[in-house]
């Protein structure tokens, strides 16, 4: 079995590097920024399996695995989900077999190839029932499921949502890149960063047409 998982650590190492699309935010210009909403509604999608070209049927069933290998392979399957945007992210702490169970049991789905928004590997199978799903007693489905319950409970005022949208983002965002996590800074949730009108921060967006409006009586 080593010197298959070998040669399937090389194969993950090769598709981790062999990004084959311009998610990365700086390399886009800023005049082309859209929503989450808008981005997850009009962006490419694609097949895991063709788009990284690793199988599900390559991936062993985690009993023939020791703790060791399957450390490996988990944390090589987590950099490439990372470096094409498509993050497998969790909110508790779950033992890694059952990480590695959840990965492979929904390795084929379907991924928004997101420029602009951090994507994230789908945890449960679609039509799975809470609790159901590979992750089991960890599913997150059910973990957020019973957070937005309490959120309603809770009655929050549009500025208490905002605020807790910038908290949940800003967790991922740590998660996501670490130390490097403020160059993603998600403004447009932070009341420090309004514009004068109050408006959310458009990272610049309207910008130019603002300046032709001022300019207006030059001309
Ligand atoms: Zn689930």
């Amino acid at each position: 079995m080593e010197r298959y998982v070998e040669q399937l650590l090389g194969d993950i190492a090769c598709a981790t590097e062999d990004v084959d699309v311009p998610y990365a935010f700086q390399e886009c210009s800023i005049h082309d920024w859209i929503p989450d909403e808008e981005e997850n509604r009009s962006a490419p999608r694609r097949m895991l399996e063709e788009w990284r070209r690793i199988r599900q049927a390559r991936l062993p069933p985690d009993d023939r695995l020791t703790d060791e290998q399957l450390h490996r392979i988990l944390d090589a399957l987590k950099s490439m989900l990372d470096a094409y945007n498509w993050s497998f992210v969790l909110q508790i702490q779950v033992p890694e077999r059952v990480q590695y169970q959840a990965i492979r049991d929904n390795f084929n789905q379907e991924a928004v190839v997101k420029q602009w928004h951090m994507g994230f590997f789908k945890l449960c199978r679609p039509g799975t029932p809470h609790g159901k799903c590979a992750l089991r007693k960890f599913c997150q489905c059910k973990f957020y499921a019973e957070l937005f319950a309490n959120f309603e409970d809770d009655d929050l005022t549009p500025e208490e949502e905002r605020a807790r949208a910038l908290e949940i983002e800003v967790d991922h965002l740590q998660k996501k890149y670490g130390r490097d996590w403020k160059k993603y800074y998600p403004y447009h949730l932070d009341p420090e960063y309004d514009d004068e009108n109050g408006n959310p921060s458009d990272y610049g967006v309207g910008k130019e047409s603002d300046v032709d409006d001022d300019d207006w009586w030059k001309h």
